[in-house]
């Protein structure tokens, strides 16, 4: 009758937490998304397993739906693990799981996970801040069509850094609209698959970014820190680099 809320991490499955271990290695049921790699899931020894993400073709599970499996799993285990990429309550739409499973008094659990926001940029040895550089950064979704009237998604243009998750569809109007605030040289590092084996880096600037061919999953990361990124990789040894 408990419900861990667990964050997997970005991919590399190195990248999971001992306590996520721990509890998978407990669960007597697992319910997770598609995952950036399921090699996590062999922790979970015995679990029951329960995907909930996207079939090829086919749309993802309604949010009432997993909130209903996740409660007649919760009223049927001891251990339930719910486990999502990145941290469960980056865009993960964790909280609403969370909210639902409380209004029926189940016991709810969390454990943090490495958010692709900041750990994808920091294993290719990008620092999303740095003294004199940038000493603000901000996360944001992309996926918000920026002319819709009521916008819900509040950009904080001002921020040193500028993090987008789900940025890639709408990059090219995004883009735009930042310019308004920005210098449209600031440079622009997309990072597609982050710390996957196929791992792509993208540069350029705000005015370019959306010309170059970029595929989901993908972070962008705007803002002077960028530089910093590009003088880290050249002083870096050749084999590392
Ligand atoms: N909860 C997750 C984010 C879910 S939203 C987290 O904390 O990381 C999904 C978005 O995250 C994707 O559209 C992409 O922008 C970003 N993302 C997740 N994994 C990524 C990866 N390995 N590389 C690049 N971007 C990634």
């Amino acid at each position: 009758m408990v419900v861990y809320l667990v964050g997997a991490g970005p991919g590399d499955p190195d990248l999971i937490t001992l306590k996520a271990i721990k509890a998978l290695e407990k669960a007597d049921v697992v319910i997770y998304d598609r995952l950036a790699n399921e090699k996590i899931l062999k922790y979970a020894n015995g679990a029951e397993m329960i995907y909930v993400g996207k079939r090829a073709g086919k749309h993802s599970k309604k949010q009432e739906e997993i909130n209903e499996i996740l409660l007649k799993q919760a009223k049927k285990h001891d251990m339930v693990v719910r486990l999502k990429g990145g941290d469960p309550f980056v865009f993960g739409r964790g909280g609403e799981e969370v909210l639902s499973l409380l209004e029926e008094g189940i016991h709810v659990e969390f454990i943090p996970g490495v958010t692709s926001a900041i750990g994808v940029p920091t294993t290719v040895g990008l620092p999303v801040t740095h003294r004199g550089v940038a000493t603000s950064f901000t996360v944001v979704t992309g996926h918000e069509d920026p002319t819709k009237k009521e916008k819900q998604v509040k950009w904080n243009y001002n921020a040193d850094t500028i993090i987008i998750l789900m940025g890639v569809d709408r990059l090219k109007k995004n883009t735009e609209e930042i310019m308004k605030h920005k210098d449209p040289e600031t440079p622009v590092c997309v990072i597609e698959n982050g710390t996957k084996p196929d791992e792509k880096i993208i540069l350029g600037t705000l005015e370019n970014i959306s010309e170059k061919n970029i595929n989901p999953p993908a972070l962008v990361i705007i803002g002077p820190v960028v530089d910093l990124f590009k003088d880290i990789q050249k002083n870096m040894p050749e084999d590392q680099a």
